[in-house]
């Protein structure tokens, strides 16, 4: 199987950090993961991951780090970045340590508490198409996490290659990432796994279970449609497991009303393109 969407970087104790992500690797392998795709940390762990992988036969693919909006949602994530010259700088930067793809943040995160609210991030229309146009000449595929329609239609729009998280959309959205090609990673498992750890306060688990029944019914769209959907846990996000995580989110694609057959099919198949060099 495939987990299309990890950060190995939020999970680090006081061993070395080499120790920590020995145990992470193997918490993959003993899952049945032979693959992993990471969505990068502020830590740049996923460059020690990398290195390791290969004694675990393991396939391991790292932006390194992503690249986020000065001031908006994702700083643990990557490097804050603000205008065309930083980001510039950044990507000439980031090019040396050799990513597999680049990773942007592009929006905030969704409200566990009020319904349909994304926390600020993400950069304007013409700092996100100088990354996408950057990387592209690069030979590189970009990874956005983005959510709400007006930010995923436009980093459709602007040909990115994959869409992480994808909360709040509508068919349009959807329909414009079929023709596009683009591939699209919901990441159930943050939430779901944070409504079955009975932690929720009363009214944030009715918040969050909402937006779990819309995020399924668009997930049954996008497939009738034809959008390629990979499965990605968010692994390392609070309540994700390393390794547990990619079965969790098949769990949650059967919930959803794919059948168990799909789900694992997509496990393979669509993550085998969320890690193939520039896919389209
Ligand atoms: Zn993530």
């Amino acid at each position: 199987m495939i987990d299309a969407h990890v950060h190995i970087g939020r999970e680090h104790g006081r061993e070395s950090p080499r120790e920590r992500i020995r145990g992470i690797l193997e918490d993959y392998v003993t899952h049945g993961v032979h693959a992993v795709r990471d969505g990068g940390d502020v830590l740049r762990l996923g460059l020690v991951a990398r290195d390791l992988a290969p004694e675990f036969g393991l396939i391991y693919k790292t932006p390194v780090y992503a690249l986020v909006k000065a001031g908006g949602y994702g700083g643990f994530l990557g490097q804050q970045c603000s205008g065309l010259e930083d980001i510039r700088a950044e990507l000439k930067g980031l090019m040396g340590l050799r990513p597999d793809f680049v990773k942007v943040i592009q929006s905030g995160i969704v409200s566990f508490d009020e319904d349909g609210v994304i926390s600020p991030g993400g950069f304007n229309h013409e700092e996100l198409n100088y990354i996408v146009q950057y990387a592209h000449d690069a030979g590189l595929p970009v990874m956005v996490h983005c959510n709400g329609m007006a930010a995923v239609a436009e980093a459709v729009a602007l040909g990115v290659d994959s869409v992480e998280h994808g909360y709040f959309i509508s068919r349009t959205e959807l329909e414009a990432m079929h023709e596009q090609g683009t591939l699209w990673t919901p990441t159930f498992a943050p939430l779901a796994n944070y409504l079955r750890s009975g932690t929720a306060a009363p009214g944030s688990r009715e918040v969050v279970d909402r937006t779990l029944k819309a995020h399924a019914a668009n997930l049954l769209a996008a497939i009738a449609i034809g959008v390629r959907v990979a499965v990605g846990s968010d692994a390392g996000a609070a309540f994700v497991a390393h390794g547990q995580g990619v079965h969790d989110e098949v769990a949650c694609f059967v919930r959803a009303g794919v059948s168990p057959q799909d789900a694992l099919r997509l496990a393979n198949e669509s993550g085998a393109r969320a890690i193939s060099p520039m896919a389209s």
